[in-house]
C-alpha cells in the first residue's frame, strides 16, 4: 500500500518518508549511475521516478514512448543486472509511460500503456528486449552505415561566399557563422531564421551547413525540406520503420530543417519532430531552423514546439536595402558571365525591392530574352521585361520606385535626393518623396525618412503637411503632384 504520490514528494529532501519502491529505485540509480556517462544519466535516467513495487516487481514511470524504447534498446543489459541486485534473480521491471500531450493547462497527462511490460516474457525469468527482432525495413538505417556515409544534401552553391552581407541580413548571417564555427556549442541552438520568401532562408542555412561541413568533415549533417520530413515520417509509419526513422534523426550532429511552418497543424508530425528535437538538443546537437514568420505568429503550432524555437536565437531576414540589391545583382551577373550597364542594373533593381528570388528572375529573364530575340539588352528591353515581370507577381509599390519617378520628373540624380542638401528644388522634391511614399506605400514615417536622407518621423509629417498646404495654396505645386502622381499610376499599371 502506497499513499505517497510519488510527484509530489520531494525525493531529496524528504528521504525520511520515502517508500520502497523509491528506494530499490534509488539505489538501481546509484549503479547505473556508475556505468554510464554523466549526460546519458542525466537524459535517460534521471527524469524516471518510481511507481510502485508489487512483489518482486519494480515499475518505473518513464518520460515517453520514445525514452522507454531507447531505454530498452540501449541499457536493457544494465538495467537488467541492476534489477536483479535488487530484487534477486526473479526481480522484473515494468514501464509506465507518460505521454507528453499538450493539454489545455499545459500539462502533461499520465497515461498507462497497458502490455507495454518486459516481464511478459516468461521464459527465460530475466529481463528481455521486446524489440530485439525488429528487423531492419527502411532506407534509414541501411547495415553498415556509417554516420558519416549520410549525404547531406547541400548545395554548395549556396555558400556563405555567394550570400551577400547587408543591413537586411546581418544578424541571421553572423549568427549562422558562429553556428557554423561551433556547431551545438553556442547558445544559438536552435538557430531560427525567418522571413518572407525569397529572402534568403534556404540559402543561409545551406551556407552553415556547407560550413561545417568544411571545417569539420566528420560531422554529420543533413539539410531536409520540412515537407521532406514529413513525407518520410509518414511512409516510416505505413512501413512499420518508425523507430528507424527516429533514430536516423537523433544519429545526426547538424539538423538544417528547412521551412518549419510547413509543420502547422500536422500534430504526429509535430510529436516526432518534439522528440527528436529535445534529444538533438539535449546531446548538444546543433539544430537550425527557418520559417516564414515568427515563432510568435506560427499558428497550429503545438506550444512546448514553440517554447523550444524560442530557446536559441530567432534572426530574421528582411528585404535588402538598393545597394545590397545592386550587390547581389552584381554577383550573379559575375557568376554567370553577364555584362550589364549601370543603369540597367539599377533600374532592375529599383523595381524588384523585397523578394531576391524575383530580383535574380528579372535578371536572368531579361538575359534569356535578349539572347533569344538576338537584340541587345537596352534599357527600353529591360523596361518592358520588368514590366511585364512585375506584373506577373504581387506589385506593392516601393518607396525606392517613388524616389526614382520624383527624381526623373525634376531631373535630379537619386544622391542628391538622398543627401542632407538643403538647397531649395532638392528639398521640394525630397518632401515630394516623402509624401508620396507616406500616401501610397505602409512605410512608417521613420521608415521614409530613414530612406530620404537619413530624416526622423517628424520632419517626414512636417513634410507631408507642407506638401498638403502647398496643394491647397500653390497652383504650380499642385501640378506637380498630379503629374507625379499620373507617371507613378502609368509606370505602376505597365
Ligand atoms: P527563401 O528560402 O527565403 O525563400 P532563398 O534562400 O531560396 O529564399 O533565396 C532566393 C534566391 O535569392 C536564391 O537564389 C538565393 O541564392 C538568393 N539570395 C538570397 N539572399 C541572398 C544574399 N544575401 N546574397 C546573394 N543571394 C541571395
Ligand atoms: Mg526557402
Amino acid at each position: 500500500m502506497n499513499l505517497l504520490n510519488p510527484d509530489t514528494v520531494d525525493m531529496q529532501t524528504k528521504t525520511a518518508v520515502k517508500s520502497n519502491h523509491e528506494k530499490v529505485w534509488d539505489n538501481c540509480l546509484k549503479i547505473i549511475r556508475d556505468n554510464v556517462t554523466p549526460q546519458n544519466f542525466k537524459t535517460w535516467f534521471e527524469p524516471i521516478k518510481a511507481a510502485r513495487l508489487e512483489g518482486n516487481v519494480l515499475t518505473i514511470e518513464v518520460p515517453s514512448q520514445f525514452v522507454y524504447e531507447w531505454l530498452e534498446e540501449h541499457y536493457i543489459t544494465l538495467l537488467r543486472k541492476t534489477i536483479k541486485s535488487q530484487l534477486g534473480k526473479d526481480g522484473k521491471l515494468e514501464y509506465s509511460i507518460l505521454m507528453d500531450t499538450n493539454t489545455s493547462a499545459g500539462q502533461p497527462i499520465s497515461v498507462r500503456i497497458p502490455g507495454k511490460n518486459v516481464n511478459t516474457l516468461k521464459n527465460p525469468p530475466v529481463l528481455a528486449p521486446i524489440n530485439l527482432n525488429s528487423t531492419i525495413k527502411n532506407p534509414f538505417i541501411i547495415p553498415g552505415l556509417k554516420k558519416i556515409d549520410i549525404d547531406s544534401q547541400l548545395n554548395a552553391n549556396y555558400s556563405f561566399d555567394n550570400f551577400i552581407e547587408g543591413d537586411c541580413n546581418r544578424l541571421a548571417r553572423s549568427a549562422g557563422f558562429a553556428v557554423a564555427s561551433k556547431p551545438g556549442g553556442t547558445s544559438f541552438n536552435p538557430l531560427l531564421i525567418y522571413g518572407n520568401v525569397g529572402l534568403g532562408k534556404t540559402h543561409l542555412a545551406h551556407a552553415i551547413g556547407v560550413e561545417i561541413k568544411e571545417k569539420f568533415p566528420q560531422q554529420t549533417v543533413l539539410y531536409v525540406p520540412a515537407d521532406r520530413f514529413m513525407n518520410q515520417f509518414v511512409e516510416a509509419v505505413k512501413n512499420n520503420s518508425y523507430n528507424d526513422f527516429v533514430h536516423f534523426y537523433q544519429m545526426l550532429d547538424v539538423l538544417i530543417l528547412d521551412d518549419v511552418q510547413f509543420f502547422a497543424n500536422k500534430e504526429r508530425t509535430q510529436d516526432v519532430f518534439f522528440q527528436i528535437f529535445n534529444h538533438l538538443h539535449q546531446n548538444n546537437k546543433q539544430i537550425i531552423l527557418t520559417c516564414d514568420k515568427p515563432p510568435v505568429d506560427l499558428a497550429g503550432m503545438e506550444q512546448r514546439l514553440l517554447s523550444r524555437f524560442k530557446w536559441g536565437l530567432s534572426a530574421d531576414l528582411t528585404a535588402p536595402e538598393f545597394e545590397t540589391r545592386i550587390a547581389i545583382l552584381r554577383k550573379k551577373m559575375y557568376m554567370e558571365g553577364i555584362e550589364l550597364t549601370n543603369d540597367i542594373v539599377e533600374y532592375i533593381a529599383l523595381s524588384i525591392t523585397n523578394n531576391i528570388r524575383e530580383l535574380e528572375g528579372a535578371l536572368i529573364s531579361i538575359v534569356a530574352q535578349s539572347s533569344l530575340n538576338k537584340k541587345p539588352i537596352t534599357i527600353e528591353l529591360t523596361k518592358q521585361m520588368i514590366d511585364k515581370f512585375v506584373k506577373n507577381t504581387v506589385h506593392e509599390i516601393s518607396i525606392d520606385y517613388i524616389q526614382k519617378v520624383v527624381c526623373d520628373y525634376f531631373e535630379l540624380p537619386l544622391e542628391l535626393l538622398k543627401s542632407k542638401t538643403r538647397k531649395r528644388e532638392v528639398v521640394q522634391a525630397r518632401q515630394l518623396a516623402m509624401f508620396f511614399s507616406k500616401t501610397l506605400t505602409k512605410s512608417s514615417l521613420s521608415h521614409i525618412g530613414l530612406h530620404c536622407g537619413g530624416k526622423d518621423h517628424a520632419t517626414v509629417l512636417h513634410a507631408c503637411r507642407t506638401v498638403n498646404n502647398l496643394i491647397e495654396t500653390d497652383k504650380k505645386f499642385r501640378s506637380y503632384v498630379t503629374d507625379i502622381q499620373k507617371r507613378i499610376n502609368i509606370q505602376r499599371e505597365a
